[in-house]
């Protein structure tokens, strides 16, 4: 049985780099939590043979395929035909889709514009699913083979089908795996590669818990991720493995998550009680502007300088 999740963006302004493709971000988390794990994200134009021939390499290994983009009315919406393309089915007007439709109008007080109705041709088999935030109809194709899940592109839309219509369909599937659990630990002072070969071998592709590494923003975060059966036995793993990275890694370990630093030293300076001023030049109050996102820190936080002449530096801090 195939397991796991494939993700299809299409549109061509994905490609010319205009839009940001967030719907794979958040389908990516969710899938994953919802015992889907993403194998692989494909990005396509708005042309039905290349959307086709995304769908059939998603389904060939993933139980579960969603396509985001293209749903519209317009002319350079094509995912209806390219998944028909894939399905090897016509297009067909669907009655169900039709009233969707209407209703939808008829909620906003409006007729259905020439040419929506386009909206309610759906590819034989398919399912159209309800968008409670939009015109576009989804569509669910589903079967031994499993699950085949298109929704518009506008993220809301998605959203809310993903809650309402995606998420309830895959946790009565079959193919449906255990939710990972998950423990981040931050590490600072020290860079990737040393980190990394501290702990080399709980890096091991294959290994449960499998442990990653990201550096970001000053920061190295260490990800730990165990899919093991029952919770308890993962949650008892991911105890072992933090265990023995704080024994490794030693100070570099500052903070519990994925913490940012500002986080790290404002917990240090408040637990002490200590209080601060800030003198900043080149940084133009970068870090007064990062400490303050932290809540409380007004009981430590004095003041800032940002004193970016030579003038200003002699003058108010005192710097000869
Ligand atoms: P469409 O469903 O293709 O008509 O797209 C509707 C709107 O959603 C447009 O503004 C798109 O740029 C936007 N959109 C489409 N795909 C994505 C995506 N993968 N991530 C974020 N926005 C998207
Ligand atoms: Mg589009």
């Amino acid at each position: 049985m195939k397991r796991g999740a494939g993700i299809v963006s299409v549109g061509d302004e994905l490609l010319a780099g205009r839009v940001l493709d967030t719907n794979a971000h958040r389908l990516s988390s969710a899938l994953r939590a919802a015992g889907f794990p993403v194998m692989a994200r494909a990005t396509v134009g708005d042309d039905p043979p290349r959307i086709a021939a995304a769908i059939r390499a998603a389904r060939a290994e993933a139980a579960a395929v969603v396509v985001t983009g293209g749903l519209g009315p317009t002319k350079d919406d094509l995912t209806r035909e390219g998944v028909a393309l894939a399905l090897g089915v016509p297009l067909r007007r669907s009655a169900a889709a039709e009233a969707m439709l209407r209703a939808t109008y008829e909620r906003l007080g409006r007729p259905v514009p020439p040419g929506s109705e386009v909206q309610a041709d759906l590819p034989e088999g398919c399912e159209p699913v309800k968008n409670l935030r939009g015109t576009a109809p989804g569509l669910l194709f589903e079967d031994d083979d499993g699950v085949l899940f298109v929704a518009p592109g506008v993220p809301s839309e998605l959203d809310g089908m993903l809650a309402e219509n995606l998420l309830p369909t895959l946790a009565r599937r079959p193919e449906r795996g255990p939710a990972p659990h998950l423990r981040q630990v931050t590490l600072a002072g020290v860079t990737e590669a040393v980190a990394g070969n501290l702990v080399a071998d709980l890096m091991t592709r294959g290994r449960d818990p499998i442990v990653g590494s990201y550096p970001k923003q000053g920061r190295v975060v260490l990800a730990l991720e165990s899919f093991a059966e029952p919770p308890d036995e993962a949650e008892r793993r991911l105890d072992r493995d933090v265990a023995t990275i704080r024994a490794r890694l030693a100070e570099s370990v500052v903070g519990d998550g994925d913490v940012p630093l500002q986080e790290v030293v404002a917990r240090l300076l408040l637990e002490r009680g200590l209080t601060f001023a800030l003198a900043e030049s080149m940084t133009g109050g970068a870090v007064a502007d990062a400490l303050v996102e932290v809540p409380g820190i007004s009981a430590s936080f004095l003041a800032g300088y940002v004193t970016y002449s030579n003038r200003a530096k002699r003058d108010a801090l005192g710097v000869p």
